[in-house]
């Protein structure tokens, strides 16, 4: 039976972190809060009392958290993974991270006989809980076939970038992208409401108009509703993924790029009025009336 240590059990790895077991790999958890590995204990899962204890024998070791800082903790902090993996181990990346950290991890990793591929992830915490996530791979071609296993339980889409870094490229572009997108729907609805126009026409002529996106289409009734209940994704996470792109984009790009600039700093905003809350409620940070 395969091993997986699994490691962050948030809003996404709760559900792909169960999708292993139900795939019946042996699966090891760790969360740096235990409350939220309790049901798997219950499922068949074995609690780790670290992402080192969690990577003991393991043949792939999933991380999925926030960001660098948490990446660089469960791989290479104190008690991290990198501890206990045996040289060959697959370190599958699959949080949104930044483009050079990926890099990094890739490197140190590498050094320690093992082998690194980034995977993050599209789709939202019901398709995680589901195997439904499409996944943005970089990683050898060699390495990718010796992945592939691991990545089947918790996917229905595997897109194959490139070399080791470049599935966080397409992830930042996209998530950049979805920024821009978000915040733009909420300034159109804030802009439409301060004209006073007739809010169930604009509705429905921005889904059924050009401009619509699935994202903008998800989002703009929410807004207009003012209905943020049961975050999928928070405006914390939002800021963090498109400041990490805005950073690449100026690493690759000689004009500025101004929209995405524009987007951190209204996710800056979003981020300090309600960190953990749904990333739609940029509309009521554009919304405040002009005086
Ligand atoms: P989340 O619910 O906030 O979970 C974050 C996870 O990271 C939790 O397990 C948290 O532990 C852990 N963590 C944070 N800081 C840590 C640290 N310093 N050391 C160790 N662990 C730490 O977030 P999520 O929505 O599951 O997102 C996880 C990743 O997937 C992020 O990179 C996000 O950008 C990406 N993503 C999210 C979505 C989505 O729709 N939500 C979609 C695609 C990709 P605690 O539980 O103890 O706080």
């Amino acid at each position: 039976m395969q091993r997986v240590a699994f490691i962050g059990l948030g809003r996404m790895g709760h559900g792909m972190a169960g999708r292993y077991l139900d795939a019946g790999f042996k699966v090891a958890v760790w969360n740096r809060s235990k409350a939220k590995a309790e049901d798997l204990i219950a499922r068949g899962a074995q609690w780790a009392t670290s992402p080192e204890d969690a990577a003991i024998d393991a043949d792939a070791v999933v991380t999925m958290v926030a960001d660098d800082e948490a990446s660089r903790a469960v791989w290479l902090g104190k008690d991290g993974a990198a501890a206990t993996m045996k040289a060959g181990t697959l370190a599958i990346e699959c949080s949104t991270v930044s483009y050079q950290h990926a890099l990094d991890m890739s490197r140190e990793l590498t050094a320690r006989g093992l082998t690194y591929i980034d995977c993050p992830v599209t789709g939202l915490p019901d398709a995680a809980a589901a195997g439904k996530l499409t996944l943005l791979v970089g990683a050898d071609a060699a390495d990718l076939e010796k992945a592939r296993p691991f990545l089947t339980p918790i996917s229905t889409t595997i897109r194959h970038f490139g070399a080791v870094g470049s599935g966080t490229v397409y992830k930042l572009i996209n998530n950049l992208m979805g920024a821009i997108q978000i915040a733009g729907i909420a300034e159109g609805l804030a802009m439409a409401e301060q004209a006073g126009l007739d809010m169930k026409l604009v509705l429905e002529a921005v889904e059924t108009g050009v401009a619509a996106s699935p994202q903008v289409i998800r989002h703009s009734k929410r807004m207009a509703a003012r209905d943020f209940a049961g975050a999928t994704f928070t405006s914390s996470l939002r800021h963090k993924d498109a400041a990490y792109a805005v950073r690449l984009a100026e690493s690759l790009l000689s004009a500025a790029p101004i929209m995405g600039r524009a987007a951190v700093e209204a996710y800056d905003r979003a981020k300090a009025h309600a960190p953990d809350a749904d990333e739609g409620q940029m509309i009521e940070i554009v919304s405040q009336p002009k005086s």
